[in-house]
């Protein structure tokens, strides 16, 4: 008998003890009614490259998905393809204004995000979010897994909304991350918005691969720059302080004049460019129509200037230096001889048998003469 119940089941490059944040819905096949005692007839069948290829530039929401989850796999035979894939869409990228938001967790980037994402559809654009949530590793996806965020957004046919997988080290991350940026740009999506929680290391990586860099914060009580490293202000093309409503609106005011004083002795993210501090309101959907319009000035003072292409060339020979470096540490230390010997040389450090800097040299060597020309 055919079971008609929905089964949850979880893709295989989930990480060991995540929770159910990465399960997937999978319905039930179909009795075939002219022969009901034939198997269950399978819907999703293998795409081939080019089917991917096309149903991505069609704008197909599904096929694009599929594509992504393509790209996440950790698996060596759904790499090859990826890398195929991405090599035929490569010519339909680029054409996107890609911007980075970060900010504090409570800030209100979703709020803003769907604010903002729903002006844009207004405009006659079409988002796409990505959000990269490497905390949800220690909070098993609350941050970023929560399904009320963005409900508006992720309801509309104009938008299309995408958490990125934890899983992996932060190359890895930034790798899907870059990739999946570019599906949506082939199929479509025209601003890209890369959303990160504040936490440190991450803003680095969104802003090589952004044009423009948002930091969204809120005014809070003492310091206004406490809590927020100088090095992540210095990342930002604009500050938006929100929640600038109601009884807050003063607090506001009065922290974007304080952000706006510290920029002056801070550097620029973007050579010419003046960061300065705005506010808005998410939930009442103000100051918004304001930091698009920066967006765009930013945009065409950039092209003006050849910084956007520049950058642009920049941040890919930076994406390719990354990956070579992975792919060289990666080939290194997972070689089993190497393994062995690693083991057995820090062993010798350990008992003083051999110095830091000879272990090195004699890894090197070995490397060399039993791996690489082997
Ligand atoms: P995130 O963690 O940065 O994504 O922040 P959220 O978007 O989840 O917002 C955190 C809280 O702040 C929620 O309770 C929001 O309703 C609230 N919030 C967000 N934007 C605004 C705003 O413009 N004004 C006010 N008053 N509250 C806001």
């Amino acid at each position: 008998m055919q079971s008609n119940e929905i089964k949850n089941s979880k893709p295989e490059w989930t990480p060991q003890n995540a929770g159910e944040e990465f399960t997937s819905s999978v319905m039930p096949g179909k009795i075939n009614s002219e022969n009901p005692s034939s198997k269950p007839v399978i819907k999703a069948k293998n795409l081939s490259i080019q089917d991917y290829k096309n149903g991505v530039l069609a704008g197909d929401k599904t096929i694009l998905a599929r594509a992504i989850t393509l790209i996440e796999s950790n698996s060596t035979k759904h790499l090859d393809i990826a890398q195929e894939l991405i090599k035929e869409i490569l010519p339909y990228t680029g054409k996107s204004i890609r911007i980075g938001i970060t900010g504090v967790p409570g800030a209100g980037k979703s709020t803003f995000i769907e604010t903002f994402g729903l002006y844009l559809i207004d405009n006659n654009y079409r988002p796409a979010v990505l959000a990269i949530d490497p905390s949800s590793t220690v909070s098993k996806g609350s941050i970023l897994g929560d399904k009320t965020r963005m409900e508006q957004l992720s309801r509309n046919d104009q938008a299309f909304i995408r958490p990125s997988p934890s899983a992996g080290n932060l190359g890895g991350v930034t790798r899907k991350t870059r990739e999946t940026m570019l599906l949506c740009e082939a199929a479509g999506y025209d601003v890209i918005l890369i959303e990160t929680v504040g936490v440190g290391q991450n803003e680095v990586t969104v802003r090589s691969m952004v044009d423009f860099f948002l930091l969204i914060l809120i005014s809070g009580a003492g310091d206004e720059l406490q809590g927020i490293k100088k090095g992540v202000i210095e990342l930002a093309d604009a500050i938006l302080v929100n929640k600038a409503d109601g009884d807050n609106i003063i607090h506001a005011e009065t922290a974007k004049a304080q952000y706006n004083n510290a920029l002056h002795y801070l550097s620029n993210a973007t050579p010419g460019w003046t960061t300065k501090a705005y506010t808005c309101s998410a939930v009442e959907n103000k100051g918004i129509d304001n930091i698009w319009s920066v967006i765009n000035d930013f945009v065409e003072y950039t092209k003006s200037k050849e910084i956007f292409t520049d950058r642009r060339i920049h941040q890919t020979r930076q994406w390719f230096e990354s990956m070579l470096n992975n792919e060289i540490l990666n080939s290194f230390y997972r070689n089993p001889y190497i393994k062995e010997k690693l083991f057995q040389i820090t062993e010798d450090i350990k008992f003083n048998e051999i110095t830091a800097v000879s272990a090195v040299k004699k890894m090197i060597d070995l490397y060399k003469s039993e791996v690489l020309h082997k």
